[in-house]
């Protein structure tokens, strides 16, 4: 006999947990699932974002931020050491240990707010069951009023390349390497590939980033993705656009293992040797096993679940949510969605507004945006101005020692409504939310340039660039 609730979860990762802890508050009596274990074997909540994904990542960037700091910026504050090292097991160990402080926070807030968790792999059944295959073997059967799938997603594993976790790995491995490899070759300059290749170059590996697109950051405004790219090269990241890989062999033993990456670009067939491989060529919706027969829950070709706007699947009370829907795999954006199916649910008004979601890129400069790249507003023929400002003028970003970069403010020529906030340079990730607070409540340039910003702040920055949409920033020459 199935235990019933009024919402049942498939998986606890950031769409997961948000939905089922937002059900909770509104009343609902809810279970929530996940497959996922910990580094320790024990059951780990969370998800990608907080075991394998954001949060760990993030901490080996700043680690290796303070590290990269010390050799190249210290000299200038006339601060001076003698031997600067890394030890690089125990920055690992301190980002297991935030890993296990944010997953353990999520059983946490779980129990506080009575979602009841199960740890085992669930599969919907017709009629809204949810068979759970638990880790001792033993099975239980939900039946939720409502079912929300947030199963998330995992990363796309290449024929010729397969993961083995030592030699070739994906972001798990990336995240876990106990020594700096000499030579690593990175396929794919995206998000993860860029910020996880930038972790083991300031630790001193070489790193060879493999991108089969002809462009660089192409979803990123072209201003923005030009300085990136001299920037990354400045650093040393040798990033080969136009090369396609067709064959990742691991030859030799033990110490002598290393990887022959064969790939194509515009020189034609080379191959390069390297210690470790880094496949982060981007990640697919983990539908695998998850429906049973006669769901009616339809799954694309892309084997992300089918959703309407509202994160409905068409099947009565089941809905998905986060990376294994359309839309981009970003943490906030199953935030966003968890909240909005549980208040929906509820019958409270649930949105999430697809037009304003932030992308940030945690390099160094950070990279951040919300809205529109001039190259895609001038592909739809919208007329729009654009203002933009240095961190060079600014006096906080400078006594920072962090010159470098700027922000773009685009807004529509003829309304002056904000279309878009490009930002390149220290702390891209906070201040693009100005942007993002603009364009929610539909203010123009000229809201943002009359809204008084602190002195001395990055985000004068933002401030100035809006006042140069109509060309009268103050500090610009
Ligand atoms: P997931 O986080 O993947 O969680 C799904 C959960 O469901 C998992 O725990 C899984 O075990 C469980 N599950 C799946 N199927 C079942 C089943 N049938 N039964 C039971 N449990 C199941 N995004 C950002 O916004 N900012 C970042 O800085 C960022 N950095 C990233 C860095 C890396 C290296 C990676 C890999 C990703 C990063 N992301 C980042 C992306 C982010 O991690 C994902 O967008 C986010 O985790 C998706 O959330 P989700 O809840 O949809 O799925």
């Amino acid at each position: 006999m199935a235990e019933q609730f009024d919402v049942v979860v498939i998986g606890a990762g950031p769409a997961g947990y948000h939905a089922a802890i937002r059900a909770a508050q509104l009343g609902m009596k809810t279970a929530c699932i996940d497959a996922a274990l910990g580094k320790d074997g024990k059951p780990a909540l969370g998800g990608t974002c907080l075991r394998v994904g954001c949060v760990p990542s993030k901490a080996l960037l700043d680690s290796t931020h303070q590290y990269e700091n010390m050799l190249h910026k210290f000299d200038q504050h006339g601060i001076s050491f003698k031997d600067a090292a890394m030890d690089v097991p125990k920055m690992i160990a301190r980002k297991d240990g935030i890993v296990k402080q944010f997953t353990g926070g999520i059983a946490m807030l779980f129990k506080a707010n009575k979602v009841t968790p199960y740890y085992g792999f669930g599969q919907l059944q017709p009629g809204n069951v949810v068979k759970v295959k638990q880790h001792d073997g033993s099975e239980v059967e939900l039946k939720g009023t409502n079912v929300i799938i947030a199963a998330g997603s995992d990363s796309i594993e290449l024929p010729f390349a397969k993961f083995d976790g030592e030699t070739i790995v994906d972001n798990v491995g990336a995240l876990d390497f106990t020594d700096v490899p000499k030579r690593l070759a990175v396929i794919g300059a995206g998000v993860i590939g860029l910020e996880l290749g930038s972790v083991w170059k300031r630790l001193g590996a070489e790193v060879t980033i493999l991108e089969a697109m002809p462009e660089f950051l192409a979803a990123a405004d072209a201003e923005v993705s030009k300085l990136a790219a001299r920037e990354f090269k400045k650093q040393g990241l040798d990033i080969r656009l136009g090369a396609k890989v067709s064959k990742a062999e691991v030859t030799g033993k033990g110490k002598k293992k290393e990887v022959q990456v064969t790939f194509a670009d515009g020189k034609g067939e080379q191959t390069i040797a390297v210690d470790r491989l880094l496949v982060a060529v981007g990640r697919r919706a983990a539908t695998k096993g998850l429906l049973a027969e006669g769901t009616g829950v339809q799954v694309n070709e892309r084997g992300q679940i089918v959703v309407d706007e509202h994160c409905h699947t068409g099947v009565d009370g089941v809905w998905a949510i986060g990376d294994c829907v359309r839309g981009p795999m970003l943490a906030h954006k199953g935030f966003e969605e968890g909240i909005a199916v549980a208040e929906l649910i509820a019958g409270l008004p649930g949105h999430v507004n697809f037009d304003t979601i932030p992308w940030v890129i945690y390099t160094g400069p950070e990279i951040a945006w919300v809205g529109k790249t001039e190259q895609q507003l001038k592909a739809e023929g919208v007329p729009y101005k654009a203002g933009s400002f240095p961190f060079a003028a600014v006096g906080r970003a400078v006594a920072m020692a962090e010159p470098t970069g700027f922000v773009k403010v685009i807004a529509h020529a003829e309304t002056d409504r904000v279309l878009g906030l490009h930002i390149i340079g220290a702390n891209a990730s906070e201040l693009v939310h100005e942007g993002v607070l603009t364009m929610e409540f539909k203010g123009s340039a000229d809201d943002l340039a009359r809204i008084c910003h602190a002195h001395p702040t990055l985000s004068e920055a933002v401030h100035d660039a809006a006042m140069a949409v109509d060309k009268r920033a103050i500090h610009k020459a």
